[in-house]
């Protein structure tokens, strides 16, 4: 199994440690020469949506990238990859791959102070530490979108087919338990 992992910016360092740990083979996505080769899954890293974006663009990997995930590569997408991901986002005029049916609004929990940790519930798993920073929530969803998990009544994870997206961020925590639901059933379930 071998995994690729954006790596034009932000947290991708630690979702490929994480990964090494659990004995998957990673590959960065740096620049449009590495998308020449066939992977078993993809992930979108936290950091800025905006510099992601313009730098998918600038680089030309936006449009492989993007048919990659309308033909059902699985994606793990977390924070700035999940605005990568929506098809609006109501707090700003731009828009990425828009393969995920919901509405994001970015930097939902106000600019400065909106870093903070909690445990909640995670569809299928349990009670997992989230750890949010400067992050997005969505505000709705799509037809067959499945809510994976909620804060405060906000939805801060989603399952749309084999896209999983999370507004918080499993890298920087001990539990492992959602990259194993992500590899068991949407990546292992595909091959
Ligand atoms: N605030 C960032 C954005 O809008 C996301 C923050 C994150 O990925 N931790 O892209």
């Amino acid at each position: 199994m071998r995994i690729g992992v954006l790596a034009l910016q932000g947290a991708f360092a630690e979702h490929i440690f994480v990964l090494k740990k659990l004995g998957i083979e990673t590959v960065e996505l740096r620049k449009k020469s590495n998308l020449d080769m066939s992977l078993d899954g993809l992930v979108l890293p936290g950091g800025e949506s905006t510099t992601q974006g313009k730098l998918l663009r600038e680089l030309g990997m936006y449009d492989t990238i993007k048919e990659w995930i309308q033909k059902g590569i699985p994606v793990f997408a977390t924070c700035a990859g999940m605005i990568l991901l929506a098809e609006d986002i109501s707090n700003d005029e731009r828009s990425y791959f828009r393969t995920l049916p919901v509405t994001v609004k970015r930097n939902a929990y106000g600019r400065q102070l909106g870093s903070f940790r909690c445990m909640e519930d995670f569809k299928g798993i349990g009670k997992i530490p989230m750890t949010f920073i400067r992050a997005p929530y969505i505000e709705d969803v799509g037809k067959d979108v499945e809510v994976m998990a909620e804060v405060d009544g906000n939805i801060v994870a989603v399952r749309y087919g084999k896209q999983l997206a999370l507004s918080f961020h499993p890298e920087l925590d001990d539990s492992r338990l959602i990259y194993e639901y992500f590899i068991e059933e949407i990546v292992n379930v595909n091959r």
